[in-house]
């Protein structure tokens, strides 16, 4: 029943002990890197003899990683990191994570704990729809599948019927998937004549973006499977953080490997288990890349009840929203302000702008409402056709995803009362559930 009984059923005395020495470890290996490194010399980073002492290290943010690219937060030589990944677009630095052999063992270690707690067994057929490169979603679940002994099909993102091709022909037992594009999936089997009977498939691991409850259950039912929710970050690793037990009340997270606090975003201060706030996260076998306090912007909360499962590591409450403005678009990390450097850059587009979010065939997909400079607006049709195509090749460089773009005449977009409201999130209103 558990991949690691003893790892996974640990008392919590033993726990907090050695995460207590696994954090001390970590700062060590930490101050090594340039970041950590001048915080130690500040006196701020010091070791700790108790887990209250927590509280007391600096936070790191994304904006550290990103202020310190490519290599300020590498903890050793560059000829012991054997990968890295990345998590975001390309304005400014983007946030780059790097990975030891180690790590990139431990990662599998956790990601084959996690399937196998959700039921993934040797023998299993293990169809891999998420993107392979960067995106951890792909390499990560991938060697866990394979750590684990499952035969593992790496089918990559897109192009639904082959999908849909190996899932029958193959006989797929799981699936790891957008939940968005496991309802899109859903409506491509009707098209395809085919029932969930027709398929050998039983579970989905479903991650790298917000869904909810509902979502979960309709992807349940359209398949006939138990679809599991799947929790991670690049810049911890990527998936295997956190993950559902069959229990599906919260997803354990592996609190031998981080060492989770929530915070009050606002104010910082550390909240009591049962509390919302923002998941902040230290690594605690991390070797390329160490993170101390990592801030993650997630929000939800610790369940601290015990679990009938039998594991002793607590869980986390599906993740509820961000404390910042990034988006995530079919599983893609975007920051409003990547958009609007890219379009401000393009002769022709003028001072207002509205990105839209809309559910579309259940996906995810950006309209840019732009309006366009006055003494451009004049121009012919022509030009009008090339700047739409301009923006629309710029944002797709940028983003990795392709929106929709809808050109305006100057003093389009209504003015705003106050500040300008530059999103607009309709995605909730749009998602069909049946
Ligand atoms: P990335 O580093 O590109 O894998 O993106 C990580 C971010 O994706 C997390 O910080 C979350 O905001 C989001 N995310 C990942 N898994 C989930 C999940 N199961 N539910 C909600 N959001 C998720
Ligand atoms: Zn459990």
């Amino acid at each position: 029943m558990f991949w690691d009984r003893k790892a996974e059923t640990m008392s919590r005395e033993e726990l907090s002990k050695l995460q207590l020495a696994l954090i001390n470890k970590t700062i060590s290996k930490a101050v090594k890197s340039p970041f950590y490194g001048e915080l130690k010399k500040q006196g701020k980073i010091k070791k700790i003899k108790s887990l209250d002492e927590v509280k007391n290290l600096p936070f790191t943010e994304k904006s550290d990683l990103r202020n310190n690219f490519p290599y300020g937060l590498l903890a050793l030589s560059l000829d012991k990191a054997v990968r890295m990944h990345s998590s975001s677009g390309t304005t400014g630095n983007p946030t780059v994570v790097f990975h030891t052999k180690k790590d990139l063992e431990d990662w599998a270690e956790l990601l084959a704990r996690s399937m196998h707690m959700a039921g993934l067994r040797p023998g299993h057929v293990f169809q891999n729809m998420m993107g392979y490169g960067l995106f951890t979603g792909g390499l990560g679940f991938h060697y866990g599948a394979e750590r684990l002994g499952a035969m593992t099909i790496p089918s990559g993102t897109g192009n639904s019927k082959r999908q849909i091709w190996f899932l029958k022909t193959m006989r797929t037992t799981a699936v790891h998937i957008l939940p968005s594009y496991a309802l899109k999936l859903a409506t491509v089997l009707e098209e395809e004549n085919l029932k969930p009977e027709d398929l050998n498939l039983k579970m989905a691991f479903i991650g790298a973006e917000p869904h909810t409850e509902a979502m979960r259950q309709q992807i349940e039912k359209q398949f006939k499977i138990k679809a599991f929710n799947s929790y991670g970050l690049s810049e911890l690793c990527g998936p295997g953080v956190a993950f559902e037990c069959p229990y599906q009340t919260g997803m354990h997270l592996w609190e031998d490997h981080f060492y989770p606090e929530i915070i009050n975003p606002e104010t910082g201060e550390v909240l009591p288990d049962g509390e919302e706030g923002e998941l902040v996260m230290t690594t605690l076998r991390r070797n390329a890349m160490p993170l101390l306090r990592y801030r993650t912007r997630d929000l939800t909360k610790i369940i601290n009840e015990p679990c009938p499962c039998g594991r002793t590591h607590r869980r986390i409450a599906r993740i509820k929203g961000r404390s910042d403005d990034m988006l995530i678009i079919n599983g893609v990390n975007i920051f409003p302000m990547q958009i609007e450097k890219t379009i401000m850059g393009i002769p022709g587009v003028g001072s207002n702008y509205l990105i839209e979010i809309h559910k579309e065939d259940y996906m995810d997909r950006i309209h840019m409402k732009i309006e366009v400079d006055p003494e451009f607006f004049s121009g012919t049709l022509e030009g009008m056709e090339k700047l739409q195509k301009d923006i629309s090749d710029a944002l797709k460089t940028e983003l990795l995803v392709t929106p929709r773009v809808y050109l305006l005449e100057p003093g389009g977009i209504p003015a705003a009362e106050g500040k300008a409201k530059r999103v607009a999130d309709m995605r909730s209103s749009e998602q069909k559930l049946s």
